[in-house]
């Protein structure tokens, strides 16, 4: 296959009817060859979750004209991205782009986030991958955040990063017209309060149902922090990567691993 375009797939969480994937959809096939694979559903704040006590049903789709390659997925973000490079295309995209999300994902947030959960998805499989939000929800200045994608995505393809060793970026774009937009500065992810509480409703039928309540507010917003970037204007990236381990404290539990191995009965008459 011709490399004179790179191949890019695209995923999102907030379904393949959304604003943000269209816009995306649209600007990235000006730079890439393009396809899609995305929920047919709202599947936001399934993080990285994938399906597997139940079958996933994918459809071709003609929502973004008989030019891009489409499909819809009954599964989560991962889901789409797991299917699409497990068999479902035919060669290995050059990268994946998930988003643009409506509305941000930092700090925490990325945790919960399917945009991420995609992205992340891809990067596991071996393949570098962008997830974009909007921080405030809404769709304003939408445009100007897609723009604002393809400058990041053509910059990064000239410093030959693409098919370099796989890698993960977090990227969180302002609400604001593309010439008002900050520069993009690096940051490491903030950290969030707890999330506020839930709210209950009387069903119907009369019983209470729960909603999830609303994430918290920054915890960690210093200088240095997504949080901190968007929030003065700026353009948030982030690389992520995926190692859960606590490096900090391997030391720690190094003794606590060590005692237990003794026998807790040893030596005892
Ligand atoms: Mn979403």
């Amino acid at each position: 296959m011709s490399q004179e375009k790179p191949l890019i797939l695209i995923a999102n969480d907030d379904s393949i009817y959304s604003k943000g994937i269209r816009v995306l959809v649209e600007i990235m096939s000006e730079i890439g060859e393009v396809v899609v694979v995305a929920p047919d559903t709202h599947q936001s704040g399934m993080g990285h979750a994938i399906t597997l006590g139940s079958p996933l049903r994918v459809s071709k789709t003609s929502d973004f004209g008989s030019n891009i390659l489409s499909y819809k997925c009954s599964g989560t973000p991962a889901d789409c991205v797991h299917i699409a490079l497990t068999g479902l295309l035919d060669y290995k995209p050059d990268l994946v782009v998930s988003g643009i999300n409506n509305g941000a994902n930092m700090g925490d947030d990325t945790i919960y986030s399917g945009t991420v959960g995609a992205a992340m998805e891809a990067y596991l499989m071996g393949i570098p991958a962008i997830a974009f939000s909007q921080v405030e929800r809404g769709w304003t200045y939408i445009e100007d955040a897609a723009e604002k994608a393809k400058q990041l995505v053509t910059t990064l393809m000239q410093d030959s990063k693409i098919n370099d060793a796989p890698w993960l970026v977090n990227v969180n774009i302002p609400n604001r017209p593309l010439s008002q937009m900050g520069e993009v500065k690096l940051t490491r992810l903030g950290r969030r309060h707890p999330a506020q509480s839930y709210i209950t409703q009387e069903s119907p039928r009369g019983e209470t149902m729960y909603w999830i309540g609303a994430a918290g507010p920054a915890l960690d917003d210093a200088d240095g922090t997504d949080f901190h970037a968007t929030a003065t204007g700026h353009v948030s990236i982030t690389p992520l990567h995926v190692d859960l381990t606590d490096h900090a404290n391997l030391g720690y539990w190094a003794q606590t691993a060590a005692r237990l191995n003794v026998p807790t009965g040893a030596g005892a008459p």
